[in-house]
Parts: C-alpha cells; sequence; structure tokens
C-alpha cells in the first residue's frame, strides 16, 4: 500500500467514527428506555430508519434524524482539540459547562449533578471524584464512555487522554477503563486497520478494575441477549454499553448490521447506539454507512465542519 491510500484510508475512518456515532445517537434514541418486547410492538419490523420514530413524550422532543447529549459531549472534546492545536482537559471542562449551561436534553443523572456544581471549570476532577464517593463508589454511568470515541483519533497518549478526560467527570475506575478500552480500539481499527483482540484489551481492563474483564468475555458470546441490555435497573452502565459495541466490532459483517443489532435491543439504545456506531464507522469507515443514515442527520453541516477541522489538525498536534 502506498502513503496515500493509507491516509486516504484513514480518512475515510475519522469520519467513520464521527458520523458512524451521531447516527447510532439518533437511531437509537428510536428505542431508548425500551424493553426488546416494547421494540417489537413498536417496531414489528424493526427500527430501520429515523422515519419511524415514534413520537410519544420523551423522543418528540427532538427532530426527526437530531442526535442526543452522547454525541453533543463528543463534540465538545472534538472542538477544544481542534481549537487548542493540544489536549487541554480544563478547556474541554469549560465546554461541558458551557454546553450545560444551555439545559441539554438526555443528560444523565451523574453528569448532571457533577456540571451544577459551581466550581466545575476550576476543579472538575476533585468536583467529579467527590460526587463519585457521595454515591458510595456505586455510581458507573456510561456518560463517559459515551463520548470517548473522538479520543481514539488522536495520534499519540490515547489511553491518557481517554482516562483524563473520563475523569472530567466519571471518577470510576469502571469508567475510565471502558472509556481507554472503545478509545484504543478506534485508534486501532482507524490507523491499523486491526481489531484488538479480546486477550489484550482483558489486560488493559484489568490495569483498571477486575469487573470489566466478565463484561470483555460477554463480547465474545453469539448473541448479544447476554448483555441483557433492557434491564432497566442496569441499563446505564457503562460496562453494558463497552460490551454491547465492541460485540458488533467482533461479530458484525457491515456497519447497519451491527448497529440494527445493538439499537434493536432496547436500553439505554442511543448511548448504545452511539459507541456502537463509533466503532462500526472506525471499522468498515465512511463509505460503508448506508447514504441514507448521512442524509437524514438534521445536523449533518455541524459534524462536516469537525472532520475537516480535525482532518487538519490531528497531524499537527502538540
Ligand atoms: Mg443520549
Amino acid at each position: 500500500m502506498n502513503f496515500h491510500f493509507m491516509k486516504d484510508l484513514s480518512e475515510d475512518k475519522i469520519r467513520g467514527v464521527l458520523f458512524g456515532q451521531a447516527i447510532g445517537d439518533a437511531l437509537g434514541l428510536g428505542t431508548e428506555f425500551m424493553t426488546k418486547s416494547e421494540v417489537r410492538r413498536h417496531y414489528p419490523d424493526g427500527l430501520k430508519d429515523y422515519a419511524q420514530i415514534v413520537q410519544d413524550g420523551h423522543r418528540a422532543r427532538w427532530r426527526e434524524g437530531d442526535w442526543t447529549d452522547d454525541t453533543d459531549m463528543m463534540l465538545c472534546i472534538a472542538e477544544a482539540i481542534a481549537e487548542d492545536g493540544e489536549v487541554n482537559p480544563l478547556s474541554v471542562a469549560r465546554r461541558f459547562k458551557q454546553w450545560f449551561r444551555h439545559n441539554p436534553m438526555g443528560i444523565g443523572r451523574h453528569t448532571h449533578t457533577v456540571l451544577s456544581i459551581g466550581d466545575y471549570e476550576e476543579k472538575p476532577c476533585l468536583v467529579a471524584e467527590k460526587i463519585w464517593q457521595m454515591s458510595g463508589k456505586r455510581s458507573a454511568a456510561n456518560g463517559a464512555v459515551m463520548r470517548t470515541s473522538v479520543v481514539g483519533l488522536l495520534r499519540q497518549d490515547v489511553e491518557k487522554h481517554a482516562a483524563g478526560i473520563s475523569r472530567l467527570t466519571h471518577a470510576d475506575p469502571r469508567c475510565v477503563g471502558s472509556s481507554v478500552i472503545i478509545s484504543l480500539m478506534v485508534h486501532s481499527l482507524v490507523y491499523q486497520g486491526e481489531t484488538i483482540p479480546v486477550e489484550e484489551l482483558i489486560k488493559v481492563g484489568n490495569r483498571y478494575d477486575s469487573r470489566i474483564e466478565p463484561y470483555l468475555q460477554m463480547t465474545q458470546e453469539g448473541s448479544l441477549g447476554v448483555l441483557q441490555l433492557d434491564d432497566e435497573r442496569t441499563m446505564g452502565y457503562t460496562l453494558k454499553t463497552m460490551a454491547a459495541a465492541l460485540w458488533c466490532v467482533y461479530h458484525s459483517r457491515s456497519f447497519e448490521e451491527g448497529l440494527l443489532a445493538v439499537i434493536n435491543e432496547g436500553g439505554d439504545a442511543d448511548t448504545n447506539g452511539a459507541v456502537a456506531g463509533s466503532l462500526l464507522g472506525a471499522k468498515f469507515g465512511y463509505a460503508q454507512i448506508p447514504v441514507r443514515y448521512m442524509a437524514g442527520l438534521v445536523r449533518r453541516a455541524v459534524l462536516e465542519d469537525m472532520a475537516e477541522a480535525l482532518l487538519e489538525m490531528l497531524p499537527e498536534l502538540k
């Protein structure tokens, strides 16, 4: 392979990550908080397109083909990187807070609590750590892993930055470890064109928390059902979101097949869809994503501009 071919290939995958995430988020909204049987009732042939999304009280607040908080927060990170020319966690935190001031919809409880603290912008990690301790160290929501895909696009220090950006709101080692794992997988798919074997991910996970390994093991099962994504008590758990997205990388033959498998399980489907979509976009590339999913995104131009800015900035990054 010559250099230019490799470069074009990674550019296609960088776009694939951004668009894959946004599409998974926007389509996943259609089954968010549903059980699998509710998904079947509302979408007898499965949810496949934005136009099918039922307009109930929860979903009608968004325009058809719009993404939610997951992609908004991913874009806060992307914007900070593109504008600063370096990874500055405090600058990312400032953008989170700025976004929070506009009363965003769909924001998770833990993230809401952390971002509402007065001196969040000055000491984000300390605030996040305190709120986590006040939860009895039980809170391990998927609010950090949902936005971490873009960190995998950095050329170097992916693990360090994924951990640091997770800790801006989520201190639990399961949140940090799952964010690191997703970012490393994005990086490997985009720049090496390789899937990281699960044994390698287990080693990474064990550096953070022993509770990660069983969820990594579940990604090797033949069916997503093993994850019980629609279980009401655990649907926002960071390890479930991580495992669902990795399952797609290991088992799907196309972007569409993987994404539809995840979101039709219900549960925290916009977030599961966002992370799965980003990995599938990294694996298969932008060119393999069905055009109707791109065309239906109402804020498509925002993503296109961000992709251009990142493509220009990433090779120069300090
Ligand atoms: Mg959401």
